[in-house]
Parts: C-alpha cells; structure tokens; sequence
C-alpha cells in the first residue's frame, strides 16, 4: 500500500496537493514542493531553508547515479562524496548503515516492553510513523506488526538511499518524506504509532511544539515512544561531542566549553533534563505518560549482577532508583494522545 496520495497534506496551510513527476504542488495556497526519486521535500515550508551546498552537490551526485547504482553504491556516494572525509569514518558510518535490521528490531522490543509496563492497549495497527529515520532502512523492522509506514527525516540524501533500498528489497508499504518535524506535511490523526529514536534534542528551539505536533497527527489513543538523552548524566560522555559534564554549565556556555574542551562546535542540540522532559511532555499529553531508564530493571535477565545484589537487599531497590534517576544516561518516554 502506498500512501503518499492519502496521508501527505501541504505543511503550510494543510491544503491537498497535486503530484507531478519532480514537484508537488498545494491545491489551495499554491505553494510548490520539489520531488527527488520519489521523496518530496517539504523543508521549503519555512522561509529560512535552503539546502546547503554541500547537499546540493551530493543529491546531484546520487540522482545522476540513482538508475544504474546498487543501494550499496549509493551509500558509498553518500558518505563518500566529500574528499576530506577520512577512509575509517566512512567505513564506520557503512557498517552503522549496513546495520539496519538489527538496529530496528531493538528499537521495536524497547518499544513493545514500554507499551506492555504502560498497560495500555493500542486501538489500531495500522500505519506507524518514524520521525528521524535517516535513511529509513530500519523502519521495516521498527513497524513490525502495522499494516503500513512513513520514515520522515530533515537529511533529503539519506532519504534518496533510503529510496533505494525500499526498492531493492521490492517493499511497498513505506512512504519517505523529507520535512521538519515542527511542520509535518500531515491532517490531523492520521498515525496510530509514531516513534522518535534521538530526536528531540536535535529539535533547537520548539522541543514542545515537536511534541505538539506529533499529538495532533496522532489518532485518539494512538502511542508515541521516543528517547532523550539526560543533560544531568554523570556516568557518560555528552554522546554528541564525547566531552564530560557539558549539562553541567550553563547553557549560554556549553558552545564555549565544548570546543575548548574538542575543538567542535557544539551547535543546535539541547539535551533536556528529566524535570524538563516531564513538564514539556505532561504538558502536551497530560499526565498518562511512562517514563522510564536505565536504572535497576527487576525484568532484567537473573543474571544481572545489579539485580541479584537488589533481589537480596530489596531495600536498595527504591533508595538507587530514586538517587540515580535524575543523573542516568537517557531516558524512554511512552506517551498517548487521550
Ligand atoms: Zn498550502
């Protein structure tokens, strides 16, 4: 089943859109949206876009080689196209890419595990969105058990590879758009299941206004899972950057503090605490939500050293819980539109 036609509205004023070949166009405000392989982009919704030179030059690049190149080809290409980047890094982000089965069956058994301790029943298994999806080769495994996906991303050539892999592998019942996820080019109520694996912190500003919008294409009792890295975290590294204790100054001087430590730019990411996360997501969902992460996991296998030192002393349980979940690593939220 495709669902292009059906589901796709303009991100501006949600008007229906007529589909040519390389350009989709709004029925009501006229509004023109470019189509690469398959894979309209909506990004132009905000007047501030435009594509940088370096995407421009790659999208070229992986067209001109779309018909007659392998989905593997078309990797190389992608990661590939730009000369300073170094030999091992490319080979890192393949083996990354080439991991994509097993990558979207942990997400869909994280996921599934939330949803059982949440209680909570999904109404329908229909069609399942993944905001995030770079090039989309995960999402086959993600949506195990709905009927049809949409792999939405702001990258536009990793939807292009993305493309060609659903080819290759002949699966219909997948739509990849490009857009920005405070816009989403969707009515309202269209997704049963929508999922956001490392997302939220790249959402600089509107992380509320995401969650707001990711309610609004929900159906009514429809589930949202997604994950946000702890800005409080004492045992890891920023998983961004790699640098300690970032969450720990001010933010007006993590920009300085990272590349004085790195020699990056730690740029648009902001990682939420998990008072932050509660308030924005109890805001926008109310209060039903679960959240959860890695602290002890009484549901862990028995073999777990934490839990067989807990199940002795049970009185830990509460006291670690409670003292290590505002400094974890990340956290895990489910949450439902009422
Ligand atoms: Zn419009």
């Amino acid at each position: 089943m495709l669902i292009d036609d059906e589901i796709l509205v303009c991100p501006s004023c949600r008007g229906g859109l007529d589909w040519k070949k390389d350009a989709v166009a709004c029925l009501s405000c006229g509004m023109k949206f470019p189509v690469y392989a398959r894979v309209a982009d909506f990004r132009g919704v905000s007047k501030e876009f435009s594509p940088s030179a370096k995407e421009v030059e790659v999208r070229d690049a992986l067209l001109a080689a779309y018909d007659s190149s392998s989905f593997e080809d078309l990797l190389k290409i992608r990661f590939g196209g730009s000369k300073e980047c170094p030999r091992d890094l490319i080979e890192f982000n393949l083996a990354f890419e080439l991991s994509y089965e097993s990558k979207g069956a942990y997400r869909c058994f994280q996921r599934n595990k939330l949803l059982a301790d949440s209680g909570k029943k999904l109404s329908g298994s229909r069609v399942f969105l993944d905001v995030g999806c770079g090039t989309g080769t995960a999402v086959p495994w993600i949506m195990k058990g709905f009927d049809a996906g949409v792999g939405l991303d702001y990258s536009l050539v990793d939807l292009i590879v993305g493309r060609k892999f659903l080819a290759e592998h002949k699966i219909e019942n997948i739509t990849l758009v490009c857009a920005d996820a405070r816009k989403l080019p969707f009515a309202e109520g269209q997704f049963d299941f929508v999922n956001a694996t490392d997302v939220i912190e790249h959402i600089v500003p509107g992380q509320e206004d995401f969650l707001r919008e990711i309610r609004r294409v929900l159906v009514s009792g429809g589930g949202f899972y997604f994950n946000s890295p702890n800005r409080y975290n004492v045992f890891t590294p920023e998983p961004h950057v790699l640098v300690r204790f970032v969450g720990f100054i001010p933010r007006s001087w993590m920009d300085g503090y990272v590349y004085m430590m790195k020699g990056v730019k730690y740029g648009a990411i902001r990682l939420l605490s998990i008072r932050e996360l509660r308030r924005i997501t109890g805001a926008v969902f109310g209060n039903g939500f679960l959240l959860t992460g890695p602290f002890i996991d009484m549901s862990a296998p028995a073999t777990d050293f934490k839990r067989r030192v807990v199940k002795k002393m049970p009185f830990l349980l509460a006291f670690v819980n409670a003292f290590l979940k505002p400094v974890t690593t990340n956290y895990q939220v489910i949450a439902f539109k009422p």
